[in-house]
């Protein structure tokens, strides 16, 4: 069964030109899907409407967004929310700006953790550990601020946590763009690999056609609205 069915789903900001249009699109159990496109062509729109979160103005006009069968349209407020961070995660557009500098990585992930399975705060220090271990960062890193860490290790904590509430979905916008071009590659091939270990699916939205060929299971290409 797929766990994403996005059916000809139209999202339009008032009354302008739909931002996005007749989009189907689904994403099974344990695959990666991308979307790729040009700047503009609604690839952040579509994204941000399967969590609810689209910027003021911005509705789903027409369509369905099924997730695990359920109409994510339909939805409340609270379930939205409950929705968010346990069974859908969500990497945004430059991301490292989503660390809290004052705070531990570790506590940064184990603060997910505790608050996912309400478990006691050893037991979340534990898999925190576990957790930075699985994106290649050292345990012996855990008491260390974001400062500390270069680009490509913040981007991964950064996984790490959207990954800590054992997600059934990971959305990720550009979750790379912000890095080097060498270090983007190692990130989107450690994140086929966490796919592989944790069974997580994803949808991702990227630039790198290389690395999409490579780790994607299907390639949606988005163009002024449409798939
Ligand atoms: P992408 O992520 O592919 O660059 P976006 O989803 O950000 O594309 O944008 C798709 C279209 O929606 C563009 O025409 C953009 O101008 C419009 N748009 C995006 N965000 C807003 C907004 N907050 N208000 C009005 N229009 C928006
Ligand atoms: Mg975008």
């Amino acid at each position: 069964m797929d766990i994403l069915n996005i059916e000809n789903c139209t999202i339009r900001y008032q009354e302008q030109e739909a931002a996005v249009e007749h989009v189907s699109l689904s994403v099974g159990e344990q695959e990666i899907v991308s979307i790729v496109g040009e700047s503009g062509s609604g690839k952040t729109t579509l994204i941000r409407a399967i969590l609810g979160i689209l910027p003021p103005g911005g509705t789903v006009t027409e369509g369905k967004i099924l997730f695990q069968g359920k109409n994510i349209l339909e939805l409340d407020e609270t379930s939205l929310q409950k929705l968010r961070g346990t069974e859908i995660a969500m990497i945004f557009q430059d991301p490292i700006t989503a660390l809290n500098p004052v705070i531990t990585v570790g506590e940064q992930i184990a603060e997910v953790i505790r608050l996912h399975e309400k478990c006691s705060r050893a037991d979340a220090e534990r898999k925190a550990c576990a957790m930075l271990e699985m994106v290649g960062i050292p345990a012996e890193r855990m008491g260390e601020y974001p400062h500390q860490f270069s680009g490509g290790m913040k981007q991964r904590v950064v996984i790490a946590i959207a990954l800590a509430c054992s997600p059934e979905l990971l959305l990720a916008d550009e979750p790379t763009t912000a890095l080097d071009v060498t270090i983007q590659a190692q990130v989107l091939t450690m994140m086929d690999d966490l796919k592989r270990k944790l069974g997580t699916a994803m949808l991702l939205i990227t630039h790198d056609l290389g690395v999409v060929a490579e780790i994607c299971d299907k390639v949606a290409i988005m163009y002024a609205g449409e798939i």
